[in-house]
């Protein structure tokens, strides 16, 4: 028997425009004579704060308001999709919204900090030594503006937490029941992997909904050891602060995460990650961005060329969004040729 996750969820607002589509790519699939590949559309879960990270901030900002917040402080690179995103959702909301950026400022905005400006967000830039010692960083923020009679709340990178979680058990009810209207079963779920908490959230979610398909991220950003840790101890906090749902999950359960797509580092792309993004906009009329999920869908269809999903009928890779995230990279795709 399935758990039925109804009255087991903690506070969430209304913010998502669900459920996403999910689509085949029947010309790319065709073309690579592997498995049937499915999009999982959540690149619109909203217009200007669509992405993935609505999904976590439907659960983390209500924790906000909970506990009686006016302001939301956070944190990401300067082409950060999740700062984007709060500074949306919170001129919404009628919230204040600062957010700490790791790196220069880049003039003129472009991008996702240009969005994050545009929505009334107060941006302060930090250098990669001062984001080391992240915590301090968002405490002391904080109690400036505490100090100023603001009520703030610090949502972690990403909105990766024990309560962004949520978001991703959450989306994996909404593949159930795709899956149950499509007739189908799919292997794998893919996603690009951050923060971790898209990973960790689809990985409790299909432990505790018992589905047969394995989530598997790939990573954009350090390696399999240190995403692997992350999400474990997410978990750990999880279920001490939410020890209903948490009698129903295993103590024991997999991670899976595939390594080698993160090319250079977190924020560079290959060219030949712009040029299946190119690709795969002409093909398919889907953009994905340069800086996560154009690298994990490259790294999936370079994984099935090679034969890893033989055994597959159906993939399903979760479009998280970031789209913004390819108007800095203009200049790069000027000489990025369609194959
Ligand atoms: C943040 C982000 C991810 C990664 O999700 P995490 O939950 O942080 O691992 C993937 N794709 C896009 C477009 C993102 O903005």
């Amino acid at each position: 028997m399935t758990l039925d996750l109804e009255g087991l969820y903690p506070p969430r607002l209304d913010l998502a425009q669900l459920p996403t589509p999910l689509v085949p790519l029947d010309r790319l699939s065709e073309q690579l004579g592997g498995p049937r590949i499915w999009l999982k559309r959540d690149d619109l879960t909203e217009a200007i704060a669509a992405g993935n990270k609505i999904r976590k901030l439907e659960f983390v900002i209500a924790r906000a308001l909970e506990e009686g917040a006016d302001t939301l402080i956070t944190c990401g690179g300067v082409q950060s999709n999740h700062c984007r995103a709060t500074a949306v959702i919170a001129a919404k909301l009628g919230l204040k919204c600062h957010l700490l950026l790791r790196g220069r400022e880049q003039l003129p905005a472009d991008g996702n900090l240009f969005l994050d400006q545009l929505f009334g967000a107060t941006v302060t830039f930090a250098s990669r030594a001062e984001f080391i010692a992240l915590d301090q960083l968002l405490s002391s923020t904080a109690s400036t503006l505490r100090e100023k009679g603001d009520k703030p709340f610090c949502i972690p990178i990403g909105a990766s937490d024990a309560t962004g979680l949520w978001g991703y058990i959450a989306a994996s009810e909404e593949l159930s029941q795709d899956f149950e209207r499509h007739g189908m079963t799919p292997s794998h779920v893919i996603s690009a992997t951050g923060s971790g908490g898209t990973l960790g959230g689809l990985t409790l979610g299909a432990v505790l909904l018992d589905q047969p398909w394995i989530p598997m991220g790939f990573n954009v950003s350090d390696d399999r050891a240190y995403f692997d840790a992350q999400i474990r101890r997410d978990v750990e906090i999880w279920r001490d602060r939410y020890p209903g749902p948490a009698k129903h999950l295993p103590s024991e359960f997999e991670i899976n995460i595939t390594e080698g797509y993160k090319g250079p580092g977190y924020g560079i792309p290959t060219t030949e990650v712009l040029t299946s993004i190119r690709t795969l906009a002409e093909l398919e009329g889907v953009l994905l961005d340069p800086v996560y999920t154009g690298k994990a869908f490259f790294g999936m269809v370079e994984e099935i060329r090679q034969g890893h999903f033989q055994h597959s009928e159906d993939l399903v890779f979760i479009h998280t969004g970031g789209v913004f995230g390819n108007f800095p990279f203009r200049q790069a795709y000027a000489d990025v040729k369609v194959q």
